[in-house]
């Protein structure tokens, strides 16, 4: 049994791999999945019988994400090739195109995560994107990036264009299709996308009232989200566990134990 193959067995699960799966199936969970679609992945941790070569982690092609297990995760290499394959199902290649094309312009994103929600995709679709209403979504403020669509199918001039318009932002619009967020860690990843959503959802809400909106100045917008940066990056940076991510594992763990099986 390879280096791999000893990672997915069930005594000797990497962090790394609980966290994906407790991501995905939250993401399950707060109903933020779409079919068998969309992808989280995650950089999978460093052995010396990688060489320093990157490889990433990936649910297994076909499976709901209510259905993802720590054990059973792909592992890939930046073109997506095969290393590690439990369940034998390959991964989605168009889907992980998306991915690799972020992995490789952003080193600090340990973790790429995209979805595609009613909320999200209305926001998308909106001319204006996403609007600085609330206190989810002032985190966000002067700090989303937007892509616009190009159909499905990404070829590689798409993948040059999309890191571009991401830049060094850790949250984007995907014009007429949905979200995507990045992060320093599975959960930093995560919880960027559980308050976009969020902003999102509330963005919807507010605008259905068609009642005059009341929105902060520009001032208190910028100061509220350099608030959010800072509190993140506590976490993230020191290396300290995040409080926030360890409840959201606790939650998954109380309702779908077996995703760290
Ligand atoms: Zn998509």
């Amino acid at each position: 049994m390879g280096v791999l193959a000893a990672q997915a067995d069930n005594r000797n699960l990497s962090k790394e791999r609980i966290d994906l799966a407790a991501a995905y199936r939250l993401i399950a969970h707060f109903r933020m999945d779409d079919s068998i679609f969309t992808h989280i992945s995650a950089k999978a941790p460093q052995s010396a019988e990688m060489h320093g070569r990157e490889l990433f982690l990936l649910n297994s092609y076909g499976l709901r994400f209510n259905e993802v297990k720590a054990s059973e995760l792909v592992t890939v290499d930046l073109d997506g090739s095969i290393v590690d394959d439990p369940l034998g199902h390959g991964i989605n290649a168009a889907g992980f195109t998306i991915h690799s094309a972020v992995h490789a312009a952003r080193p600090d994103a340990a973790c790429v995560l995209h979805t595609h929600t009613v909320a999200g995709v209305a926001v998308s679709c909106m001319e204006e994107g996403l609007l600085p209403l609330n206190q989810w979504a002032l985190q966000f403020y002067d700090r989303v990036a937007y892509h616009a669509y190009e159909g499905i199918a990404l070829d590689m001039s798409e993948r040059d264009r999309l890191v571009a318009d991401l830049g060094t932002r850790n949250a984007m619009i995907l014009r007429n299709h949905g979200l995507m967020t990045c992060g320093r860690t599975v959960g930093e990843a995560f919880i960027l996308m559980y308050y976009l959503e969020r902003a999102c959802q509330a963005q919807l809400a507010a605008l259905s009232t068609g009642r005059a909106l009341r929105l902060p100045t520009a001032e208190i917008a910028e100061l509220t989200a350099r608030q959010t940066e800072s509190w993140d990056s506590l976490h993230a940076e020191s290396g300290l566990d995040d409080p926030e991510w360890n409840a959201f594992v606790r939650l998954i763990r109380a309702v779908a134990p077996d995703f760290e099986s």
